[in-house]
């Protein structure tokens, strides 16, 4: 049976990179039946807090990831394991698989005449009985972690040192307190990021030493930005909690991140996750950086807004209008809306015009709505207004006049129009909205626009 897991470290916001693991193993555990672990690496004491774990189990569960389905398995929190870590370390030096070490940085330069050199075995023969412990390995040949994505990676020995596996004051390392995790928990496919293939260079040789038969290794292709740089935390929006609370429906970026780095073949890209997740396999994804492009999730999140039952539509948008604008007014956009907007937040922006007093006014919209006889333009709408029938053709018909007499075409002549109405130069279709805000108040706003 497969089982999988994912060990974030609870040292920050979730990641989409974190993300886009997860949903790797969450696929794999979930069309082989098998299991899904969490595992929360919290054993940095001085940089895990508890409302990251917090914020990584409320952004897996809306992405899907959680316990309402049979496949999920925890969360653990690897901090409960040390006594385990501290028995496998135990174990290794009972065996003469590690050592006790005593050197300082400042021996092993002195004995090295180097910053740079790794560690030279000065104590793998001196028996001593404590110190840091150091996990034997061997000086000649090649090390190979069998990668499914990128095949046969060989680490040769001599570049390798005996590493640590636990400190001075016993407390075991990273490396191997991962790898005994995995191994007691029975896992038997090791997805992960790129940066964790040197981590497998050692654990393939902790697996076999602590009796394990090594996993089946995956190591994910980094994700880059569009000046093709890693994503980082400083330079992108990486957190997942923020495209959540922007507007990003779950089912859209589950589907994009899925995407990064694998594909369903053919040229179906927008894909629910039940049909998407029979489909993924390890061994189609690419070993090459993959692209996180916010314009594309944009484009795939507005496809999914349009998608949604109409009713659905207006609940989600909900959080971001003021409580005590009329619900029945915005229903009356809504549909105009859904068509439009690509993340949820921005429906604001869009409706607003209909029930503040005044619309929002934006400088630079009026500076570049204004440069072609606006006065003109408004004044002769101004008193077709008055009068046209109230439909949306009717109202289009008025404005098409008023540009003809100016020489103007429609675009030209609308500009205006939707900054005095709206506040701004783009938005929800132009006629439709004036209908829906109605004459008095359209008049009005013409009239305050002139003034
Ligand atoms: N805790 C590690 C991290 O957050 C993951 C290690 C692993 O998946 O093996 O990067």
């Amino acid at each position: 049976m497969i089982r999988v897991r994912f060990a974030p470290s609870p040292t920050g916001m979730f990641h989409v990179g974190g993300a886009r693991t997860a949903l790797f193993n969450w696929a794999l555990a979930e069309q082989s039946g098998g299991v899904f672990v969490l595992r929360i690496e919290d054993t940095d004491a001085s940089r895990n807090q508890p409302e990251w774990t917090e914020g990584i189990i409320s952004a897996l569960a809306w992405i899907g990831i959680n316990g309402t389905n049979p496949v999920f398995e925890g969360p653990y929190f690897q901090s409960t394991f040390e006594p385990q870590h501290r028995e496998a370390v135990a174990k290794l030096l009972a065996d003469g698989r590690a050592y006790f070490c005593d050197c300082t940085r400042e021996d092993l330069v002195a004995r090295t005449g180097s910053e740079h050199k790794g560690y030279d075995g000065h104590c793998r023969e001196r028996g001593l009985s404590a110190g840091a412990v150091r996990f034997r390995t061997p000086d000649e040949g090649v090390t190979v972690v069998d990668d499914i994505i990128r095949g046969r990676v060989e680490f040769p020995n001599d570049a390798q040192e005996d590493f640590v596996i636990a400190r001075t004051d016993g407390s075991p390392l990273y490396v191997l307190a991962n790898a005994v995790d995995d191994i007691t928990q029975n896992i038997t496919h090791v997805v992960r990021g790129e940066e964790h293939l040197g981590n497998a260079a050692k654990q393939v040789m902790l697996w076999p030493a602590l009796g394990a038969t090594t996993p089946v290794w995956a190591h994910l292709p980094v994700i880059v930005n569009e000046q093709r740089k890693k994503l980082s935390k400083r330079r992108d929006k990486v957190a997942l909690e923020s495209y959540r609370d922007e507007g990003y429906l779950a089912e859209a970026m589950v589907n994009y991140l899925m995407l990064l780095g694998w594909g369903p073949g053919g040229d179906r890209e927008i894909m629910p996750w039940a049909e998407m997740m029979p489909l993924f396999s390890l061994e189609n994804v690419n070993s090459a950086s993959a692209f996180f492009d916010e314009k594309k999730l944009r484009a795939f999140n507005g496809e999914y807004i349009r998608a949604l039952p109409l009713e659905i539509f207006e609940e989600r948008c909900l959080p971001y209008l003021d409580p005590s604008w009329d619900a029945e007014l915005f229903s009356k956009v809504a549909p105009l809306a859904q068509t439009r907007i690509p993340v949820l937040s921005e429906i604001r922006q869009n409706v607003d015009f209909l029930f503040l007093d005044e619309p929002v006014f934006d400088e630079a919209s009026w500076d570049k709505a204004m440069k072609k006889n606006p006065v003109e333009i408004l004044t002769g709408y101004l008193s077709a207004l008055e009068v046209v029938n109230w439909d949306p053709e009717s109202l289009k018909d008025a404005l098409l006049k008023v540009g003809e007499e100016l020489g103007m075409g429609l675009s030209k002549a609308q500009a205006p129009v939707r900054v005095a109405i709206t506040g701004r130069t783009v938005g929800l279709p132009l006629f439709e909205s004036i209908e829906v805000l109605g004459r008095a108040k359209s008049v009005e706003r013409v009239r305050a626009a002139l003034a």
